[in-house]
């Protein structure tokens, strides 16, 4: 056998033999890891469907119409495009569309759990060519509405960012359209994280109080790698080019041709997605890591969250890395992770976090999480 085979072969044994904790990670259906490796990835089809560059694209037209269709209905918005490579292009795709160089974007700080990509400084597409001004969360790790209203009212922002990897309260939508309104700012939900959360309806929807949103499909969403964009009603009716501008921003302005085999391995995953046990499943997702959280804190670790899939555990100062270093040598995998205010600096974190929606997909209850909890606790106080 190759011996790429093997390493793969030893991967998907090491995915099944260990406790999978990161929160963006998932396992997907056969059905979707089916359509991922058709024979879709041979075909180009740059362009949207019924305006392609290639001929021979009468099929991948119905499979792109289908997935747009589902995702459309998924996330009840008017438009959707579904061809981004991933988060952070998406990302970049909604910047181009919305903003030119120079202009004022508004995100969280990465050390608080906002994402590279939302104008991280210096060195990423987003802070290097625009002119970033980040919020940062408060002791506890949550927003606080009324100093992010005095921010943006002071940098006039062009728009603003709600959405991040390790926040584990809920958002509210509302207070971000109000502090958006004052100013005139385009307001983009980045629910990479929770999108399957919303879906499933345990966490509140931003489609009626956001102009754009965007997730990746690989996470709660339990679909391939990949991200979608939306248009909201609220959207096109500011700016009725807006959905055009989201469109020509992706192609040509960011990619070329579009991943096929991966458009079709979403629309497999929308339709998991709308179904009744999609919703089970993402209730529990919410169940499993409230119970883990609780054992924690029981255990007298300090834990911030949780009201959703993911927690950020204090391990000491700058002793993040060491712990999930020590975790994965007791098979269980989260990652370092910065706790809010974390007084070692981002290169030496003090937390770690932990989700629960990998293990979930496996079928795991409150029974399995309050155990791992107990062997987390242990290995994090030394036993
Ligand atoms: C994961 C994530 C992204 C980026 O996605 P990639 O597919 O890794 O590029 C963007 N924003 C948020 C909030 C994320 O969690």
């Amino acid at each position: 056998m190759d011996k790429i085979f093997e390493l793969i072969e030893a991967e998907t044994k090491r995915q099944h033999e260990q406790v999978q904790l990161i929160p963006s990670e998932n396992f997907i259906s056969e059905e979707v890891k089916m359509a991922l490796a058709s024979d879709l990835s041979n075909k180009y089809a740059e362009g949207y469907p019924g305006k392609r560059y290639y001929q021979g694209n009468k099929i991948i037209d119905e499979i792109e119409n289908l997935a747009i269709d589902r995702g459309k209905k998924l996330f009840g918005v008017p438009h959707l495009n579904v061809q981004p490579y991933s988060g952070s292009p998406a990302n970049s795709a909604i910047q181009m569309a919305l903003l030119n160089p120079g202009d004022k974007i508004c995100g969280m700080k990465l050390s608080a759990g906002g994402h590279l990509t939302h104008g991280h400084p210096k060195i990423t597409f987003s802070g290097k060519f625009f002119n970033s001004v980040q919020y940062d969360v408060d002791a506890e790790g949550k927003i606080n509405y009324e100093e992010l209203a005095e921010f943006v009212k002071n940098e006039k922002p062009k728009l603003i960012y709600a959405g991040t990897t390790a926040y584990p309260w809920i958002f509210k939508w509302d207070e971000f359209r109000k502090i958006a309104d004052s100013v005139g700012a385009w307001l983009v939900a980045d629910i990479s994280h929770i999108a399957g959360l919303i879906v499933g309806g345990v966490h509140p929807d931003p489609a009626p109080f956001v102009d754009v949103f965007m997730s990746t499909t690989h996470k709660t969403l339990r679909g391939p790698r990949g991200a979608i964009i939306g248009v909201t009603e609220r959207g096109i009716e500011r700016d009725e080019k807006l959905a055009t501008k989201i469109d020509n921003a992706v192609f040509p302005g960011m990619q070329g041709g579009p991943h096929m085999n991966t458009i079709a391995a979403m629309a497999v995953a929308f339709e998991e997605d709308g179904k009744a046990e999609f919703k089970i499943y993402a209730e529990q997702i919410v169940k499993n890591a409230k119970v883990l959280a609780e054992t924690l804190k029981n255990q007298k670790i300090k834990v911030f969250g949780t009201e959703n899939h993911l927690m950020v555990v204090a391990v000491g100062e700058g002793r993040g890395k060491e712990m999930a270093e020590k975790l994965e040598e007791n098979g269980i995998i989260v990652n370092a992770n910065t706790i809010p205010h974390d007084t070692a600096g981002p290169l030496k974190p003090s937390g770690i976090r932990i989700g629960s929606p990998a293990m979930t997909t496996r079928g795991w209850k409150e029974k399995e999480f309050t155990k791992v909890g107990i062997r987390i606790a242990a290995c994090c106080q030394g036993r």
